[in-house]
């Protein structure tokens, strides 16, 4: 049988579907699933609300075609079917010095799914996003049909399809411009920030190829805004790296594991974990660029109720003041959990619907409640009053207005998008609820 019920949810498990989903394993199997019903594809479900949900109707999940197609270990292009994953990718060739130019903070996420929500990873803002080292595409329509698109060949669908949510067609494979890597290592500088104005010049100031910002959400008056920065390079370290054994959340956590009182002490205790001078260490690519990965299903630490996750990026100009305004109302709600990243981003974005901006980047996970649902939508408000966007790879709660002027290119998307798929065979729950595909 190729289509068979199936329930399932975002990663925040907050929002789920029930869909006829097929999961073929060679590419002939692909064709003759769209023979009898279409409906979007779905990656590694690393989205957190409903960007790969079809609540109701068809769903092809891709993970199955995984394959690697061809490699140049000259040029370090890399043409591999959507389903294989950052990790199979890194995994294989960094041992050959390659690697993916732009990885998100999980390395289970797919090709396919990294195209169609143009991810950016801690050199966004040097490397630009994920979509801007994609050389081409086998794209296939709802009829079956499959095309090449690339920056020269179908420039329009190509663009519309990169940061596009799965809405011009299912990606089939992609063809990818690896960066070269010398060794399994990385060096990484950890540094403390006292408070916001101080953490965001240090972002802006930062040269390192590689720069993220852990954030204490629960800080409040002169601490508001403390963090940590880590700063990173590549290394030609010879020494093996030690891998973390993977561990797994077997149950659902109890609510009282994330209660304002325990995230406090341990964001307290994470802070002072790097002394204050600061302190370098060498990590495997791994532990740097997925930190969560070893800890399967953490998900779950969430309890039966899920998460949301809140992700905004802010242009420059009125960042500072936006963001001193959220993390007030953040750490008064106290309601985050210790999961919260500021970032610095820079301008590259390789689609009409591309997240980023140059700016700074705030994400941070709240446990689902009503209070939850609450703060999440205020920041969403404030995030278009301030002239940033949120990111739809991690919402489950913005509403059409939140959207409306966040998107300047959004009517030329939803031009190519009608052409491309004119029944809507690839529309999810989240092009639903934002109407991003029209009807606003
Ligand atoms: C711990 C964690 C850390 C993360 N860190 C980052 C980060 O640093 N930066 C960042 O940008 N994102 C980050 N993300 C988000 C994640 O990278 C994206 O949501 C990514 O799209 C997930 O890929 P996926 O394969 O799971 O796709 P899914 O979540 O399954 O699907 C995402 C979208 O892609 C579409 N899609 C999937 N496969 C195909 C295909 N073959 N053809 C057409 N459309 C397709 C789906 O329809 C859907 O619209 C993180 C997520 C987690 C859980």
């Amino acid at each position: 049988m190729r289509w068979k019920e199936t329930e399932y949810c975002g990663w925040g498990r907050v929002l789920s579907a029930s869909a006829q989903v097929a999961r073929p394993e060679k590419s002939e199997a692909l064709t003759a699933a769209l023979a009898d019903a279409s409906g979007p594809a779905i990656g590694a479900l690393r989205s957190y609300g409903d960007a790969a949900l079809n609540d109701g109707g068809h769903a092809v999940q891709m993970t199955r075609l995984d394959r690697f197609i061809g490699f140049d270990p000259e040029t370090g292009v890399l043409e591999a079917e959507a389903g294989a994953s950052i990790t199979d990718i890194l995994s294989a060739f960094a041992p050959k010095g390659w690697m993916p130019t732009v990885m998100p903070g999980t390395g289970f996420a797919t090709l396919g799914g990294c195209i169609a929500n143009d991810v950016h990873g801690k050199n966004h803002h040097g490397a630009g996003s994920f979509g801007q080292h994609v050389q081409s595409i086998a794209l296939m329509a709802a009829d079956g049909t499959t095309k090449r698109v690339s920056p020269s060949r179908n420039k329009d669908l190509f663009r519309a399809t990169i940061g596009g949510l799965g809405q011009t067609g299912i990606i089939q494979s992609a063809k990818i411009q690896l960066a070269r890597c010398s060794s399994r290592l990385i060096q990484v500088d950890e540094r403390r920030a006292d408070g916001l104005p101080e953490f965001m010049e240090m972002l802006a100031e930062s040269r390192a190829t590689y720069s993220v910002g852990w954030i204490d959400a629960t800080a409040k008056g002169h601490n508001l805004g403390r963090g940590l920065l880590e700063e990173a390079e590549l290394t030609s370290s010879n020494m093996t790296p030690k891998l973390r054994k993977a561990r797994k959340i077997p149950f659902n956590a109890p609510s009282f594991a994330l209660s304002p009182p325990t995230v406090r002490m341990f964001n307290k205790a994470y802070f002072r974990r790097v002394p204050e001078e600061g302190r370098g260490v060498l990590r495997s690519l791994e532990d740097f660029f997925f930190p969560l990965d070893k800890i399967h299903d953490w998900n779950r630490l969430y309890g039966k109720r899920g998460f949301h996750q809140f992700q905004c990026v802010l242009p420059d100009n009125t960042a500072e003041e936006a963001l001193t305004t959220m993390l007030k109302l953040i750490s008064k709600a106290g309601l985050a959990s210790p999961l919260a990243v500021l970032k610095r981003t820079g301008e590259g974005r390789g689609g009409h619907l591309s997240f980023p901006m140059t700016g700074y980047t705030l994400a941070l996970d709240f446990p689902h409640s009503k209070n939850a649902t609450g703060l999440v939508q205020e920041l969403n408000r404030m995030t278009r009053l301030a002239g940033g966007r949120i990111y739809f790879a991690k919402d489950s709660l913005a509403e059409p207005e939140d959207i409306e002027d966040a998107y300047p290119e959004l009517a030329d998307w939803q031009k190519i998008v009608a052409k491309a798929d004119p029944d809507g065979a690839f529309t999810t729950d989240l092009v639903r609820r934002l109407k991003l595909r029209g009807e606003r």
